[in-house]
């Protein structure tokens, strides 16, 4: 069963208290008859114990319980979902689907955004224990669940979030309570930054990061993992197909997403990936990987990325920003230029836009871009593409 369990997992799994372990049972998976149980590759989120194969269930985009209950039923352990995901409809679609199966055989995690963060992804007065207990409570009712295995909180850009007393003051009491097994959080921004906070005080139990293979800062944010999992920090790789599946926004030139989880997975250090799927294709191609996660030479030279394509991936670096006579949050554009292009979710790069408080071309009058972007985008161009989303009435998106 925890054949590929590297050392230091298994290490950590025997010392690990008995929540962790005896709650969740790997026995109980399902399994597809091409896939043998016992070669499912599993690995050990840190030191919360829990086993869980390598490929597991990104939900956010995707709107079709036959999706998720297939899912399931081929062996994915592990289903992660977020509050605000499709304005919550993703939680209630998933806890639909999930309430049918005994509450042991699946892991849940959803993420909590606090409110009241500043541009720098500072928390201020009014980041509250109440918002967030309010929101993570509505989370749970829709999910019809009576706790979620971990509560990431969302989208951590800056480590001063970390040490918010009003959020560690709403874990506290919701794990009190029974509410959540597990806490750690999300970061894709500033991810080397916040990890190494997080792996100095060693309190989480799990950092859900961006990894994969064009990020520029790939190095520095290697070594904050491995320190957070030196301190028993489990961890969970997201965004690991950089961007979608294409280099382009014209869809002409395709990621092999394959290799590029395989390369993601070939950290040892990263627990399991959550590629987001939509579709039945790409599910049968992601569960392969539960058995077979060696990135071929072939494989590899596809992740070779010409240096002249800057991608759909922003690196979330935020160098822009200061460089910006504006001010702007050019990674929060940027990401939502990915999501319509990359991920063909119009929806989701609304939801940023106006969180960011896009109402027109932020750009405006402004004659030269002054950005010199670490991936060579075109900023102001993007940006004046994207943000025609916001004059688009709501109905009307994907
Ligand atoms: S737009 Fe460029 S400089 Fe700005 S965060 Fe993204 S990659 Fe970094
Ligand atoms: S064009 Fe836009 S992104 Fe570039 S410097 Fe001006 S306001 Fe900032």
């Amino acid at each position: 069963m925890t054949k590929n369990l590297n050392r230091r997992g298994f290490l950590r799994t025997s010392m690990a208290g008995a929540a962790g372990i005896m709650a969740f049972s790997p026995s109980k998976m399902a399994v597809p008859p091409e896939i043998q149980e016992n070669d499912v590759i599993y690995r050990t989120l840190g030191k919360t114990g829990l086993k869980i194969p390598v490929i597991s269930f990104g939900v956010m985009r995707a709107d079709n319980p036959g999706l998720c209950k297939a899912a399931y039923e081929k062996g994915i352990k592990l289903f992660d979902t977020a509050h605000g995901y499709q304005n919550g409809n993703n939680e209630t679609m998933l806890g639909n689907v999930l309430k049918d199966y005994p509450r042991d055989s699946f892991l849940l995690a959803t993420k909590i955004k606090p409110v009241g963060l500043d541009k720098e992804g500072k928390p201020t007065k009014q980041t509250t224990t109440d918002d967030f207990l309010e929101k993570f409570n509505l989370s749970l009712s829709r999910l019809q669940m009576d706790h979620v295995d971990i509560l990431y909180v969302h989208s951590v850009d800056n480590p001063e979030v970390l040490a918010s007393k009003p959020v560690l003051e709403a874990l506290k009491k919701l794990k009190k309570e029974g509410k959540i097994r597990f806490t750690g959080f999300s970061t894709h921004r500033n991810e080397a930054a916040v990890i190494n906070a997080a792996a100095e005080k060693g309190k989480w139990d799990a950092i859900l990061t961006s990894y994969n293979f064009m990020q520029t800062y790939i190095t520095d944010l290697q070594k904050a993992i491995n320190k957070a999992s030196e301190a028993g920090i489990g961890i969970v790789a997201m965004k690991t197909l950089a961007g979608g599946g294409f280099f382009d926004k014209e869809k002409t030139k395709a990621i092999n997403t394959t290799a590029a989880l395989k390369w993601a997975l070939s950290n040892q250090d990263i627990t399991t990936a959550i590629p987001g799927m939509t579709d039945f294709a790409q599910l049968d191609q992601n569960i392969k990987m539960l058995t077979n996660i060696t990135l071929t030479d072939s494989e590899r030279n596809d992740l070779v990325v010409p240096t002249a394509e800057s991608g759909l991936y922003c690196n979330g670096c935020s160098t822009c920003v200061s460089q910006c006579s504006r001010n702007l949050q050019v990674p929060d554009l940027m990401r939502a230029y990915m999501y319509a292009y990359g991920y063909s979710s119009t929806s989701m790069a609304y939801s940023l836009l106006k969180e960011a408080g896009v109402s027109d071309n932020p750009c405006g009058d402004c004659c030269e871009c002054t950005i010199d972007c670490i991936k060579k985008f075109r900023i102001r161009e993007k940006i004046a593409d994207i943000s025609r989303l916001v004059n688009v009435p709501e109905d009307f998106l994907t």
